[in-house]
């Protein structure tokens, strides 16, 4: 029990490792480099609100909840559209993200967290291969365990000794380079249609841009393009935007800043002796939509949990690994697979995006189930009779989606044979398997 955990990063997942532990007599003390009240996006963002009950934590006053965004969908021909009902079955809401960040800090102080703000981890320290502990503001903080929760571009999984196999860096086409920014509404502009208007790769971008009216009267932008985006880009797309959309004023924004949002599967090693990968860290997030915070919030919760029920007594690789194993089992299968049907649509010819479209085939309802995990949506009749309509236009989609359809169906088979046990020689094989569908 006198185990001391540091934690580095107060992103979700950090926050809610750091109050699950102490809440159960840990010493825990977490170290992020921002100062309170600024760290974490000053946007909304959607989450699922059980996520709090299930790890624990006190839910935010409800008040601080709003509907998740109804989405209008457009492809590149610009002439169609899918519009994604409100579904508040879905369980999803928006929230202020650093009201969110507030409130999991308060959570985690409440549980006897020690947090240090202003605080830049610079480094690991090592006893042998083993992580003993870190370097913060020039000073030596030793631990039998170091939770790394610093987000995407960690800086500290590439110290760790390769015979560990942890992915040092994310490869280019694993992120998203976004630019998120917040104007005044143009003066005297007519209420849109369409609220939330997602374009889907318009003119060549590979990538979406969105364009949200906001409760508050504000239109909240976001540009973003996987492996990089220029300033001249986001120019350019700003004025797309102008174009496009009647709310959008000449005026710069108030706000905006770039950010890079993690688009790919799950790291498939996320621990060595002292060390463990939370959150966008270990990459784990929905590689279609980047959702990124119910994964934060549901691994910190997994790892604490595990080591409060004590499934992990030792905080080397070997007793780590059940951790990992069931991040990647229960998490991970669910969403490698879709990093591969995300690269094959994002590869796909604009003619057959536009004539999927065109036919009206996919609803918002049916696209909200595919997003979620659910095919049922495409085997009921009224759509195969569609599809059956417009098999001129499907049969081509269909038939370049089919390698990536199947292929993802493997993936996560791959992914739920993780090996039970730490094993090297077993890692190594199954991780080549697991990456090999993305080399
Ligand atoms: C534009 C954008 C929109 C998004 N929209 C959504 C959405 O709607 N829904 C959703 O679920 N997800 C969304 N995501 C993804 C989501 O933000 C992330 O998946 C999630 O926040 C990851 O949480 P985390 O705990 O891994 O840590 P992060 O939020 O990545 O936080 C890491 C923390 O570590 C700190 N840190 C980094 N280096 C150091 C260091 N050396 N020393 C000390 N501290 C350090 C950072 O300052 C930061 O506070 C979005 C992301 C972006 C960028």
């Amino acid at each position: 029990m006198n185990k001391r955990i540091v934690i580095i990063g107060a992103g979700q997942g950090g926050l809610t490792a750091a109050a699950h532990l102490a809440k159960n007599g840990y010493d825990v003390a977490l170290y992020e480099r921002g100062k309170r009240g600024g760290i974490s996006y000053p946007w909304t963002d959607v989450l699922s609100k059980k996520i709090f009950h299930e790890a624990g934590l006190d839910q935010p006053p409800v008040e601080q909840f709003t509907a998740e965004p109804a989405w209008t969908f457009i492809p590149p021909s610009e002439k169609d559209y899918i519009v994604i009902p409100e579904n508040p079955a879905s369980g999803n809401v928006s929230m202020n993200r650093q009201a969110l960040s507030e409130h999991l800090i308060r959570c985690a102080e409440r549980a006897g967290a020690k947090l240090f703000f202003n605080s830049p981890v610079s480094d690991l320290l090592f006893d042998g291969d083993r992580v003993c502990g870190i370097v913060v503001s020039g000073e030596k903080v030793y631990a039998d365990l170091v939770i790394d929760s610093s987000g995407l571009l960690s800086p500290f999984r590439g110290k760790v000794p390769d015979k560990f196999g942890l992915e040092a860096m994310p490869r280019k086409d694993g992120v998203m380079s976004a630019w998120r920014g917040r104007f005044k509404r143009k003066a005297g502009s007519p209420d849109p249609e369409h609220k939330n208007r997602l374009f889907l790769r318009p003119r060549g971008l590979n990538g979406i841009v969105w364009c949200v009216l906001d409760e508050d009267d504000t239109v909240d932008v976001l540009i973003g393009q996987i492996g990089g985006l220029t300033v001249e880009e986001r120019d350019k797309f700003l004025c797309y935007l102008r174009e496009k959309c009647e709310i959008m004023p000449s005026e710069d924004p108030f706000q905006g800043r770039y950010a890079n949002i993690c688009v790919r599967y799950a790291m498939p090693v996320l621990v060595a002796d002292g060390y463990a990968l939370v959150g966008d860290s270990s990459c784990l997030t929905m590689p279609i939509i980047g959702c990124g915070i119910d994964y934060a919030v549901k691994e910190g919760f997994c790892l604490a949990d595990m080591i409060v029920r004590g499934e992990i007594n030792s905080f080397d690789a070997n007793s780590l690994w059940k951790y990992n194993q069931k991040i990647i089992h229960d998490f991970g299968s669910e969403t490698i697979g879709l990093d591969i049907l995300k690269r094959a649509l994002l590869s796909a010819p604009e003619k057959l995006i536009n004539g999927v479209f065109g036919t009206h085939i996919i609803t918002g309802e049916l696209l909200f189930d595919v997003m979620r995990g659910s095919t049922a949506g495409a085997l009921k009749p009224k759509v195969v009779f569609s599809v059956l309509k417009n098999l001129k236009t499907i049969l081509p989609v269909v038939k370049f989606l089919l390698p990536a359809l199947k292929a993802s169906g493997k993936a996560k088979k791959v992914a739920k044979r993780i090996p039970l046990l730490y094993d090297s020689d077993k890692i190594t094989a199954w991780k080549d398997r697991y990456n090999g569908f993305f080399s």
